[in-house]
């Protein structure tokens, strides 16, 4: 809860987790459910990775990065489905940055301070009258400190690899499991060992795991946990 009392539009969900616990999909379905706007806060990550190659900006160069990112207009549309698409100056981009290069991409432009200082004012923009479900890896930790329900989603690394092939098969791309399941643990150490920002479970959430478990109880589960937060 903010200090000044209430949101205006309701409460700030925070889904957090590793890549392919389900964040995306699950925070759709609960978002619909709520009637809240989904803020997909990864797609900015990956949006940035995605100018930075255009525009020959090294990965590796925080400062660039930074003052790339501060000058991006980034934001989102709602596709019908209620998926948000990101937007880069005003274009669309969605399934540009859905690539696993753009997922690699994303994962080493998020670990330089003046990258994440510049998307973080976006963030608390988007969610800070409520009304929102925000996914990504440091919401209930980092962005939204005070967010009244805080969810850190996981599953086994074997599930979350079998779910990316299977998503990528989707969008045509064709990926096979052992060299998804190394990207995803390379990605996963990535994240969860960088100094800024790592990606760890907020004290006050909870944890749902989601290995073995249908997508519409999980949906149930989180629905419940929000609720009970004043959604
Ligand atoms: O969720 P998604 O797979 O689109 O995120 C891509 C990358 O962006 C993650 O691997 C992570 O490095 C970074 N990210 C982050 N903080 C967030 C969301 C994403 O560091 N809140």
């Amino acid at each position: 809860m903010p200090k000044d009392g209430k949101r205006a539009r309701g409460v700030v969900v925070a889904i957090d987790g590793p890549a392919g616990a389900g964040k995306s999909t699950v925070a759709r379905e609960l978002a619909r459910r709520l009637g809240y706007v989904l803020v997909d806060t990864g797609a900015l990550y990956r949006g940035v990775a995605l100018a930075a190659r255009e525009r020959g900006v090294d990965w590796q160069d925080g400062d660039a990065l930074g003052a790339l990112a501060g000058a991006l207009r980034l934001g989102f549309e709602m596709a019908p489905d209620g998926t948000p698409r990101l937007t880069i100056d005003g274009r669309q981009r969605a399934a540009e940055i859905r690539t696993p290069e753009m997922s690699m991409g994303a994962s080493h432009v998020s670990k330089h301070p003046p990258v994440r200082a510049a998307l973080m004012g976006i963030q608390r923009g988007l969610g800070r009258e409520g009304g929102v479900v925000l996914e990504g890896r440091d919401i209930g930790t980092v962005v939204f400190p005070d967010a009244e329900a805080k969810i850190f989603l996981t599953a086994s690394a074997e599930v979350r690899a079998r779910r990316r092939v299977e998503d990528l098969a989707e969008r045509g791309i064709e990926a096979d499991f052992e060299t998804t399941l190394r990207e995803v643990q390379e990605r996963d150490a990535q994240d969860s060992q960088r100094e800024v920002a790592p990606l760890k479970p907020a004290a006050d959430s909870v944890t749902v795991d989601t290995t073995g478990v249908p997508i519409g109880e999980v949906v149930r589960r989180l629905e419940e946990i929000a609720r009970s937060a004043g959604a």
